[in-house]
């Protein structure tokens, strides 16, 4: 899928709208999901041009995946939900019911998140 610079999260790079940011890095901005699911849920992006985990995992440099890596490890200890657990979670396309096609890791904590996803029909 082609990147389009028009997304929500291009947008909020841009600085063409507004986001509650927690955290940011060289190549990496962090920010309150609009519509938290949890008392903790916080978006980390790349600052680069990446639909989603397939195109940041394959061509990102080094340096980018490192930042990126590391800032969702940030966000999570700014967050203060290391020592009680957190979920990570990245959807990508239809399936994953990815919503808006820049990558984004969501951060979620601040309760019992319960075991792992819904189960559904195989
Ligand atoms: P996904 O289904 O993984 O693509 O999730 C997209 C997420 O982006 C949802 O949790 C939305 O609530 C969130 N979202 C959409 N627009 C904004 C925004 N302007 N600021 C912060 N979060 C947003």
């Amino acid at each position: 899928m082609a990147y389009d610079d028009n997304n929500i999260f291009a947008k909020i790079l841009k600085g063409e709208i507004p986001c509650d940011k927690v955290h940011e890095t060289e190549h990496s901005l962090a920010f309150r999901d609009i519509n938290p699911q949890t008392p903790v849920h916080v978006l980390v992006i790349p600052k680069g041009r990446y639909v989603s985990m397939d195109d940041f995992s394959a061509t990102a440099s080094d340096a980018e995946i490192a930042d990126f890596t590391r800032a969702v490890g940030d966000v999570a200890r700014m967050m203060d939900i290391v020592d009680n657990g957190y979920r990570i979670l990245a959807n990508h396309g239809e399936d994953g019911h990815q919503e808006v096609p820049h990558l984004h890791i969501h951060v979620f904590g601040g309760k019992n998140l319960g075991r792992m996803i819904k189960p559904v029909d195989k």
